[in-house]
């Protein structure tokens, strides 16, 4: 069984959140040893599948898509998209990573000090408290702003140039682990699941 992109599973825990992304042949042992149900979609309803059910549905629906089953050697089963864990009801976190990227994320690409919107080319890092006097590089000390307002403020602290932060910056939360495996690949059936974290 290859695990290709479009074998690829979305998990959900009980409380119906995305919580892991697993190939196939995962899908099938959760599914087939009772820890997981298929979610299918038909006509925007959602309907749930135990192993032995999900079996009938195939035989019962063969897809046209040849691409869209799985050939054992008694039947054609169905691929499913989404699965349903019956026991798990955690939501796995990961922690961000301290980068450039990660710093744009959290501030939305906005320049803290004068609210513009900018674009990658437009946008530098900013540390409140200058490097020079002692500053760190960190969550609550480093925040993104335009070039010209990094220019402006230069080795002064915001009040010593006349500038406010727009809010206090803080270490983002921690966020969904499924989040950080999507590189924008989203099923269509997987998409009513996944919300797009800001961070
Ligand atoms: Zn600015």
């Amino acid at each position: 069984m290859e695990d290709t992109l479009s074998n690829q599973v979305l998990v959900l825990n009980r409380l119906w959140q995305a919580v892991n992304i697993v190939g196939l042949k995962r899908a099938f042992g959760l599914l087939f040893q009772e820890h997981a149900k298929v979610i299918h979609s038909d006509d925007g309803n959602f309907l749930i599948y135990n192993g032995e059910e999900w079996v009938d549905y195939s035989l019962n629906n063969p897809s046209k898509k040849e691409s869209d089953s799985l050939k054992t050697i008694n039947y054609k089963i169905r691929i499913p998209k989404v699965i349903l864990l019956n026991q798990f009801d955690r939501l796995p976190m990961k922690e961000m990573k301290f980068t450039r990227q990660s710093l744009y994320e959290r501030d939305s690409s906005t320049c803290q000090y004068c609210g513009k919107i900018g674009q990658l080319k437009d946008l530098n890092l900013d540390h409140i408290i200058p490097r020079e006097r002692g500053g760190r590089t960190t969550w609550e000390n480093v925040v993104t702003s335009c070039i010209k307002c990094n220019s402006r403020k230069a080795n002064k602290l915001p009040h010593e140039a006349g500038m406010r932060l727009k809010r206090k910056p803080n270490k983002p939360k921690w966020r969904p682990f499924v989040s950080y495996k999507l590189n924008g690949n989203i099923d269509t059936a997987w998409s009513q699941f996944l919300q797009v974290s800001k961070y």
